[in-house]
C-alpha cells in the first residue's frame, strides 16, 4: 500500500527525470472509458458527462505534467481532446450546437496545453536543479572518498552524516551511522599517554566547546590489537549567518613517521651513550696528562692542554644534553629531590660559568637563604642554561642580572640580559624542542636549541613555569617559578 501510495504521490517523483509516456496514457484513456460507461451505459444520459469530463480532465492534466513533465501532460490534455470530439461525434449535435462545442473544445484544448505545458515546465525546472544539486552531492561525495587523509563529518548534533574509506582503514574498523562520541564509533584511544573517553574526541571537543582542534596526536589501540599513531583536526562548519551546520575532521595515519622518529630516538639515545664513555676517558686522559706536565715550563703546551679540556667539557655537555633529550622523549628521566639553599646553587653555578664570559658581569645578591626541596642537579643545569645563553647572546662587556623572588608559595628566579632579544612571536617557540631562531643576527651563535627544551621539562616536571620576557635588540629576561613545597 505505501509502495502505492508512493507512486502515486508527484512530490515524491521530485528529481525523478525517469518520465513515463504509458502511465498518463493509459490512465487518461482509462478515464474516458469510465466515464462513457458510467454515463452512456450506466445512467443512460450520455449528454450529462460534459462538466464532469472537464473536471476530472484538469485534475488529470494537472496531475500528469506535475508527475511526468510537459510531455505528461500534453498527453493527457491531447487524449482529453480527443475524448472531447468523440463526444461531439458521438451524441450527434449539429448546428449551433455542433459549432459551440466545437469552439469551446478548441478554447479547452488551449487553456489545458497552456496548463501542461506551464506545470510540466515547472516540474521539469525543479527536477533539473534537484539532479544539479544531487551531481555536485555525489562529486564531493566521490572526492571525500578517495581522499588519501580520512574524512569524518557529523552534523551539528554529533550525528555521523559522512566517512570515507581511509577513517575505516585507520579505525579498523566499518563506520556505522551513530553518534561520533559513542563507543562502537572510536575504538580505545590515548592522548599522552592518558586514555581518552569518546566525548573527548576533536570531533565531540569542537562540537562542545566550539573552537578548532588543531593537528592533535593520539594512539588507538584498534580492535584487531593492532596500535596506530594518528593525527586528527576538526572544526565546525558554519553557514552564512554563522549557525553551524556541521562538524568536520581529519584524520591522518601518522605511524609511520611515527615509527621513524622513536627509531631516529634510539640511534640518537645510543649513539651518546657510545659516545659518553670515550669521552669520559678522553677527560681522564687530559686530567692525567695536565698533572704530569705540570712542571714542564712550555706555555704554548699548557694552553693547548687548557683547550683540549675545555673543547671536551663542551662535548661531554652536548652528549649529555642529547641524552636528556633523548630522556626525556622516552619518558626517562629520573629525579632524585633533596632539600638545598638555591641561593647557594645560584652563586656556584656563576662561579663555574664566569669562565666561559666575555668581560660580562654577573649581579646577583641575595638575601637569606632559600630552602627548595628539588631535583639540585637538574635545577642548577637549568640554570646553567639560562646564565650561558644570557652570556652567548649579549655583547661582551654587557650586565646579566639574577634575581630571586620568594613568596608564600613559590620562589622565582629570573635571568636578565641586554642581548639580541627575541621577537613576539619566537618567544613561545624558543622552549619547543630543538628549536633555534633563525635570522641574520642569530646565525653567529652555535648551538643545537636543546638547552631551553631541557629547562621547560624539567621545571614542567617540578610543576614549576617557566618564561620568557624579551625585546628585539633590548634584551631578554628569563623566569622560572618553583613552587616551595
Ligand atoms: P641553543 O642556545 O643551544 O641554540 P636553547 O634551547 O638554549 O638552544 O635556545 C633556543 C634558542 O632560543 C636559541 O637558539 C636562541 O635563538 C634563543 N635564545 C635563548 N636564550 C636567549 C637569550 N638570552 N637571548 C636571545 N635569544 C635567546
Amino acid at each position: 500500500m505505501r509502495k502505492v501510495l508512493r507512486y502515486l504521490n508527484p512530490i515524491a517523483h521530485f528529481g525523478d527525470k525517469n518520465y513515463s509516456v504509458f502511465f498518463p496514457l493509459i490512465t487518461t484513456l482509462l478515464t474516458a472509458v469510465i466515464l462513457e460507461g458510467i454515463f452512456v451505459w450506466l445512467l443512460h444520459t450520455p449528454n450529462a458527462v460534459g462538466l464532469y469530463a472537464i473536471f476530472v480532465f484538469i485534475v488529470l492534466i494537472v496531475y500528469f505534467a506535475f508527475r511526468e513533465g510537459i510531455r505528461g501532460g500534453m498527453i493527457a490534455a491531447l487524449l482529453t481532446i480527443f475524448y472531447y470530439l468523440y463526444i461531439i461525434s458521438s451524441r450527434n449535435y449539429t448546428g449551433n450546437l455542433l459549432v459551440s462545442s466545437l469552439q469551446t473544445t478548441a478554447t479547452l484544448g488551449l487553456l489545458y496545453g497552456i496548463l501542461a505545458w506551464v506545470i510540466g515546465w515547472l516540474k521539469q525546472t525543479i527536477d533539473s536543479l534537484l539532479e544539479r544539486e544531487a551531481n555536485a552531492k555525489k562529486r564531493l561525495q566521490m572526492i571525500i572518498q578517495q581522499l588519501p587523509v580520512g574524512v569524518l563529518i557529523t552534523d551539528d548534533t554529533g550525528e555521523i552524516t559522512e566517512g570515507n574509506k581511509q577513517v575505516e582503514l585507520i579505525l579498523g574498523r566499518k563506520m556505522k551511522s551513530g553518534r561520533v562520541a559513542g563507543k562502537d564509533t572510536i575504538p580505545e584511544a590515548t592522548y599522552k599517554d592518558k586514555p581518552v573517553p569518546p566525548s573527548q574526541w576533536p570531533l565531540a571537543q569542537t562540537l562542545t566547546t566550539g573552537k578548532p582542534v588543531a593537528g592533535k596526536e593520539f594512539i588507538l589501540t584498534r580492535d584487531d590489537g593492532k596500535k596506530r599513531y594518528v593525527q586528527i583536526s576538526a572544526s565546525l562548519i558554519t553557514n552564512k549567518t554563522g549557525n553551524i551546520v556541521a562538524a568536520a575532521s581529519i584524520m591522518t595515519d601518522i605511524t609511520a613517521q611515527k615509527e621513524l622518529e622513536e627509531r631516529k630516538d634510539d640511534f640518537v639515545n645510543m649513539a651518546s651513550h657510545e659516545l659518553k664513555t670515550p669521552i669520559t676517558s678522553m677527560k681522564l686522559y687530559t686530567e692525567s696528562l695536565r698533572s704530569r706536565l705540570k712542571h714542564l715550563d712550555d706555555r704554548d703546551v699548557q694552553k693547548m692542554i687548557t683547550g683540549i679540556k675545555t673543547q671536551t667539557e663542551r662535548l661531554q655537555s652536548l652528549v649529555n644534553d642529547l641524552l636528556d633529550v633523548s630522556r626525556l622523549q622516552t619518558g626517562k628521566l629520573m629525579f632524585t629531590p633533596e632539600s638545598f639553599n638555591l641561593n647557594s646553587v645560584i652563586k656556584q653555578t656563576i662561579t663555574e660559568l664566569k669562565g666561559t664570559a666575555k668581560n660580562h658581569t654577573i649581579n646577583f645578591n641575595p638575601t637569606g637563604s632559600i630552602t627548595l626541596t628539588a631535583d639540585k642537579f637538574r635545577i642548577y643545569q637549568v640554570l646553567t642554561n639560562l646564565i650561558t645563553n644570557a652570556i652567548k647572546y649579549s655583547p661582551p662587556g654587557s650586565k646579566i642580572t639574577i634575581r630571586v623572588k620568594k613568596d608564600r608559595k613559590s620562589v622565582t628566579v629570573s635571568v636578565k640580559d641586554s642581548g639580541i632579544g627575541i621577537s613576539k612571536d619566537q618567544q613561545k617557540k624558543v622552549f619547543d624542542r630543538l628549536y633555534q631562531v633563525t635570522d641574520s643576527k642569530e646565525k653567529t651563535f652555535p648551538g643545537l636549541g636543546m638547552g631551553l627544551y631541557i629547562s621547560r621539562e624539567i621545571i614542567r616536571h617540578h610543576k614549576g613555569t617557566i618564561w620568557v620576557e624579551s625585546e628585539p635588540s633590548k634584551g631578554s629576561t628569563f623566569y622560572f617559578t618553583l613552587p616551595l613545597n
